[in-house]
């Protein structure tokens, strides 16, 4: 039986062409594996898979009984809810660590890097096996979503140097204009139901014991969801009153690089202990780009004390 390769719940780009990738490799390498996604894909990878010509995975959200490999996360609320009755073989990943455990030594690829492409893209090199073109361009996608074209501040020279490498294996002669395609495509919300948008690319964390959930839309301009803040606030307290503490909807505006962020919370004053600005329903924070590296370790402190 295939090895499982997946991603994280509401899978992004990220999760999506790692998950073909790594099951590539695998394969390649003996260990027969098949990519799953744990939800349909989003229209920005839509986009990468056609520009590339590769197939969505299947849809998949059960795992038990199988070998799993996990890429672009690795923490449980993250992964498939059978998961522990699966064996977790291998992690590729660019996230803090996660609380995924194993009773058998296992493969760890995890990187401080942008993107898990990234790192992908080292194990190619490091088991000596030739990525193929179609590969290369979804990594290539991957690492200037990720990275929000390298504006976001989970940008390392690796990433940059993965970039320039795989757009010379996909022939991508101007990765710039290919990154602001991607980005104009997730750009659009024009009839867009709300709850898709807030659920778009969301995660769920623990805090201190309080369930809290964070969205976040990259847009090339944010005004662009001006006419329907109200209903995205609307979405917003639906969330949270499916029994978490508090939910962020952050809106990136990736030319202004900054981020208003809708709040619902019973208590605003994380949002001043994380960030310092005060605000019951929302706030613009400057330079606040990535919720891994801006958003998250601020409101972890801020649960804390
Ligand atoms: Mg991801
Ligand atoms: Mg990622
Ligand atoms: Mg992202």
């Amino acid at each position: 039986m295939a090895a499982l390769v997946v991603g994280h719940k509401n899978p992004d780009t990220d999760s999506v062409i790692s998950a073909i990738a790594v099951a590539d490799l695998m394969s390649k390498r003996g260990i027969a594996s098949k990519p799953i996604i744990q939800g349909p894909v989003v229209p920005e990878t839509a986009f990468v898979l056609d520009k590339f010509g590769l197939s969505a995975p299947e849809v998949v959200t059960s795992v038990a009984g199988n070998q799993v490999i996990l890429v672009d996360h690795s923490d449980l609320a993250q992964a498939p809810a059978d998961l522990k009755d699966a064996e977790v073989i291998a992690v590729v990943d660019h996230h803090k660590l996660g609380d995924v455990t194993t009773s058998s030594p296992l493969l760890m690829w995890v990187w401080p890097a942008g993107c898990t492409g990234t790192v992908i893209k080292a194990m190619y090199d490091f088991y000596g096996i030739e990525m193929p073109k179609n590969i290369a361009g979804g990594c290539l996608c991957a690492i200037l979503s990720d990275t929000v074209i390298f504006k976001s501040p989970t940008t390392t020279e690796d990433d940059k140097k993965a970039v320039q490498d795989l757009a010379k294996i996909a022939g991508v002669a101007d990765y710039q204009a290919l990154g602001m395609e991607m980005f104009k495509v997730k750009s659009a919300v024009d009839g867009v139901p709300p709850k898709e948008l807030v659920f778009r690319d969301y995660k769920d964390f623990d805090m201190n014991g309080k369930k809290v959930g964070i969205g976040q839309l990259e847009m090339i301009d944010i005004s662009m969801v001006d006419g329907i803040k109200g209903q995205l606030m609307t979405e917003l307290a639906a969330v949270k009153a499916d029994g978490r503490h508090s939910v962020f909807l952050l809106l990136t505006d990736i030319m202004k690089e900054g981020s208003e962020m809708l709040i619902c919370t019973d208590d605003p004053s994380v949002v001043k202990k994380a960030f310092g600005v005060d605000g019951d329903k929302s706030v613009w924070l400057p330079k606040v780009m990535s919720r891994k590296k801006d958003v998250v370790p601020k409101f972890e402190a801020a649960f804390k004390g």
